[in-house]
């Protein structure tokens, strides 16, 4: 078996030691001579994943119970529509952070249900910086704020919650859900796809402060996008394996040492990274160095052909999936929680050994 450092931003790496347990697993779940993916998610097996699934997520982030935690289907896209859905009313106002595709995406969305005051936009510098608290321009009267925490395809991040003037914040942490601390009191709403930190695709993780919940509209939302159907039960069939490798995911999370093990270890890899490209001209960070995500490292070389040959001889060293997005070009090292230090190591190797031939 040969398996590859993979930097792919999504659906992205999985840790070795979960796919094992699901390989284990996949004929035979616990001696009941079935997969899980073969059981009624109505049965006690499944009944049991989910619930230790939902405890898990509490304990790792510290909700205190505070929070409804939902595993939903139509991945983040889908959340861009049905957040507005259930807490935006025609005459009302929502506040959007616009730091990229992705909140353009939600951004989109909401205006198809109320009014959306863009506290900022980052179009114009191309996106390569999240904003400081200073220039937010907040409308005063907002329902909440949305931001996107970390932007995958330009690699920034904010590197704390916007401060939204004690306004509920949502958040898409679709590429940083779990890789360290947040204030979690800040929060009406959280949502991210497993694809990235949390599991493979197919789940959609929301986490929904039950005070803010209870300020959501009740009714004229069909049944399957309003909230409240899914806080307390199991509306329709989840999707089941999907679910039972994000329990396994966290199962993983606790075992390494929660929150506080990712948050170290990922900083650690981050900086290693940096510290290549910053180290001469040769390469060069996309983002402005106050804004760079920690999970997304965009770079450039000093022309496309030599990109195009990074990323070959990158493959030939097993070293894949560094492609930057379409949009931006130039190369992304997707580096998530189940990204090793390891192979992060090989690739910065691999990297300093580029520099040294071409440069
Ligand atoms: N938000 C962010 C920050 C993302 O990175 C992505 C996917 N790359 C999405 C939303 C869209 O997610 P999905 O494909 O699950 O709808």
């Amino acid at each position: 078996m040969k398996r590859v450092h993979n930097f792919s931003a999504g659906p992205a790496a999985l840790p070795l030691e979960v796919l094992e347990i699901a390989q284990k697993e996949l004929l035979d779940y616990q001696g009941e001579g079935t997969s899980i993916m073969e059981q009624s998610h109505r049965g006690k097996s499944y009944t049991r994943v989910d619930t230790e699934a939902k405890e898990r997520l509490n304990r790792i982030l510290g909700l205190g119970n505070k929070f409804k935690i939902m595993f939903l289907q139509g991945g983040a896209s889908t959340q861009f529509m049905q957040v507005p859905y259930n807490f935006l009313k025609p005459e009302e106002t929502a506040d959007y952070i616009n730091t990229g595709i992705w909140s353009k995406k939600a951004i989109k969305e909401a205006k198809l249900f109320g009014n959306v005051h863009v506290a900022y936009t980052g179009e114009d510098q191309n996106f390569t910086r999240v904003p400081a608290d200073e220039e937010l321009n907040l409308s005063g009267e907002s329902r909440y704020v949305h931001f996107t925490s970390n932007n995958t395809i330009y690699g920034t991040q904010f590197s704390s919650e916007p401060d939204s003037k004690g306004t509920p914040l949502i958040c898409d942490a679709s590429s940083d859900f779990l890789s360290r601390k947040i204030d979690i009191d800040k929060y009406g709403l959280i949502y991210a796809g497993a694809q990235k930190n949390l599991g493979p695709s197919g789940v959609t993780v929301v986490l929904i402060r039950k005070d803010f919940l209870e300020t959501a509209d009740k009714k004229d939302i069909p049944t399957i996008l309003n909230y409240h159907t899914h806080a307390d039960r199991i509306f329709n069939t989840p999707p089941t394996f999907a679910v039972y490798m994000v329990n396994l995911v966290l199962k993983w999370v606790e075992e390494k040492g929660g929150i506080p093990y990712f948050e170290k270890i990922n900083s650690q890899k981050a900086d290693l990274l940096y510290k290549t490209i910053d180290d001469d001209g040769f390469y060069r960070g996309i983002a402005e160095v106050n804004s760079r995500s920690k999970m997304n490292v965009t770079f450039r070389l000093p022309s496309e052909a030599l990109e195009q040959q990074f990323l070959k001889e990158a493959a030939e060293h097993d070293l894949v999936a560094l492609k930057g997005h379409r949009t931006i070009g130039g190369i992304r090292a997707s580096i998530y929680n189940a990204c090793t230090l390891e192979s992060l190591e090989i690739l910065v190797n691999f990297m300093n050994k580029f520099r040294a031939d071409n440069g």
